[in-house]
Formats: structure tokens, C-alpha cells, sequence
């Protein structure tokens, strides 16, 4: 079935029009676990040197797909036997994309930079070192092309005057084009407050399927927060499917926001009970089919309540530490 942390189990839905069987108000996801491959994938991020970035590349690979070992009653919360299984994959950090050139950046690209600014009059050194001159040469021709005047030969400027790069490896200092930050579609809060990771892992294959969520990585009693002003819509104070410990909260749009594996919950909330994003709404913990692992928040938003999309774009746009 399709992972989602005792959600609704589910193959394949998204964005799927036809017939499904939703029953979120049961526990009826079964739990499994894997704590010696989780084990590992922490294992393998210690060892990549990665402690505590803004982002880390696949931090929970949760299980594989055709995996049925170490499944366990449902909600029996016992630790299930442990399924022997390959390293997990760790993906490698995204890289940015090479869409432009900025200062400090060196090499070939640079250099025709350069030849492009002093065929127009702008006297900057063909040194293909972007250096303040050139810096200050790429401002001078934005400014004449109508652009904003950064003094970053962006994706928009390197259109304009006709280039592409060509060499990325001969200029590490190639960075995304500046563009307008992401505006967040439905979070106002980042739902941990503290020293968390996270990375796009949704839709990497886990033991149910395709992962629902982000998983957002952190301590044991990690504050959480409500990430929109909305209604508690459900939650279980005991551990009940994957999702263990979890809540859902509904905006007034009727989108839907899933915090599983929670460690507590807070004691004045129940379910109707109205929240206000930034307001404590539990802590992290690791609980459902998390056991064993490392404490996270697995993070699922669901527009009008259907199938989950992936919340990365949107946890970015709402990251303080971003
Ligand atoms: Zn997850």
C-alpha cells in the first residue's frame, strides 16, 4: 500500500479520479518497521559528515518497496523482527542548478562573459575571473537592457546577450539565477521550531509505497507547532498505525496537514480544538513505525483534504533558517 504514516493506505492515488476507500477515522495502516535500515541511513548520514545542515539528502529511507519483513500487529507497538536488508540509497546533494554566473566565479563562461561585456563598450578584463570590474560592468549592461542591476550575470541577462554557459565544472562558484523566494501555497509556519533537517524525500520509495511527506528530522520533544490557523480535525494520543502518535489539522480552505510520529501531543488540544499557526501543538518523537529510528516529524500536506502533494516547495518558502 501506499505509505503514509497511517493515513490511508493507498496505491498510486495521486492524482487519481477514480474509486478509493478513505478511512482515516481507523488505524488502518499496517505498522511495519525497519529500524536496522533506518539505523543505517543514519549511519550513512554520520558518516557523510552531515550533522545538522538545512537540508540533508534522504534522511529516512523508511523501507523499500516489495519489503514485507518486520511487519508487526497493527498498533501492537512491539518491535518487529528485523528484516536484513541493503544499505539504504543516500542521495547526493542536489546541485544548484547552472542557470548563472556570479561574482567569484572563474573559468571559461566568466571569460566569455567578459568578451560579451567588452563587445558592447563596457571595459571590464578578460581575465575570466569575475571580480568587482566585471561585477560592476554586468550592472552597468543591466541597467542599459532594462534589468534589475545586481551585478549577477543571471538566467535573464545570459539570454539576452546570447549566452549559455558551458563549462559548470570550470565555475564552482555557478549559482541558481536570483529569482523571486518562493511563496508558500498553504504553510504560514514551519511546523519544528529548533535545529532540524529535512530534504525532498517525497515520493522516494518506502515499505508502502511512495514516501507521502518530507520527513523534517530533529531531537526527542522537539517543539511543533501549527504550520496554518485551522481546526484540529483528528488525533490519537495513543499509537495507532504508522503515524503513531499524530494529529491533522484542516485550514479554512479544507486543506489538510498530517504530524506523525509525535511524541506528545499538547494536553489542551483535542479534536475541533482551533489553533493558531506558531502555536505549540506537541512535540517530536518517534513514534508509530518511526520506533527505533531517529526522532522526526513526518510532514504530509493534502490540498481539500485528496492525495498529499510534496510540501518541500512550501517548508522552504516557510524556513526561518532557509
Ligand atoms: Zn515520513
Amino acid at each position: 500500500m501506499t505509505y503514509s504514516h497511517g493515513t490511508t493506505p493507498r496505491r498510486g492515488d495521486r492524482g487519481g479520479k477514480g474509486i478509493r476507500i478513505i478511512d482515516r477515522s481507523s488505524s488502518a495502516p499496517r505498522v511495519r518497521m525497519s529500524p536496522l535500515r533506518k539505523a543505517a541511513g543514519l549511519i550513512a548520514l554520520i558518516s557523510l559528515g552531515i550533522t545538522a545542515p538545512a537540508v540533508v539528502a534522504s534522511p529516512m529511507p523508511e523501507q523499500l518497496p516489495g519489503s514485507t519483513a518486520g511487519a508487526a500487529p497493527e498498533g501492537s507497538g512491539l518491535p518487529p523482527q528485523q528484516p536484513v536488508a541493503p544499505a539504504p540509497p543516500v542521495a547526493t546533494p542536489a546541485t544548484p542548478a547552472a542557470d548563472g554566473l556570479r561574482p567569484g566565479a572563474s573559468g571559461a563562461d566568466v571569460k566569455a562573459l567578459q568578451r560579451k561585456l567588452r563587445a558592447r563598450g563596457i571595459k571590464v578584463p578578460l581575465d575570466g575571473n569575475y571580480g568587482k570590474k566585471t561585477r560592476a560592468g554586468v550592472r552597468i549592461l543591466q541597467r542599459k537592457l532594462g534589468l534589475k542591476a545586481t551585478g549577477v550575470a543571471d538566467a535573464a541577462l545570459l539570454k539576452k546577450i546570447g549566452l549559455k554557459i558551458r563549462n559548470v565544472a570550470s565555475a564552482p562558484a555557478v549559482l541558481a539565477a536570483p529569482s523571486a523566494p518562493a511563496t508558500a501555497k498553504y504553510l504560514k509556519v514551519f511546523p519544528v521550531v529548533g535545529d532540524y533537517s529535512y530534504s525532498d524525500d517525497f515520493g522516494d520509495p518506502r515499505g508502502q509505497g511512495a514516501h507521502q511527506g518530507n520527513d523534517i528530522i530533529g531531537k526527542m520533544g522537539m517543539q511543533l507547532v501549527a504550520c496554518v490557523d485551522g481546526t484540529i480535525s483528528r488525533l490519537t494520543r495513543s499509537e495507532t498505525g504508522l503515524g503513531g502518535i499524530w494529529i491533522w489539522i484542516v485550514d479554512a480552505r479544507g486543506n489538510e496537514y498530517y504530524y506523525a510520529h509525535m511524541q506528545t501531543i499538547s494536553p489542551e488540544l483535542k479534536a475541533g480544538s482551533r489553533v493558531t499557526a506558531g502555536q505549540t501543538v506537541g512535540t517530536m518523537g518517534m513514534t508509530g513505525d518511526a520506533r527505533g529510528t531517529i526522532p522526526h516529524l513526518h510532514f504530509e500536506i493534502r490540498p481539500n483534504g485528496g492525495g498529499s502533494i510534496n510540501p518541500f516547495t512550501d517548508l522552504r518558502a516557510v524556513d526561518p533558517k532557509k
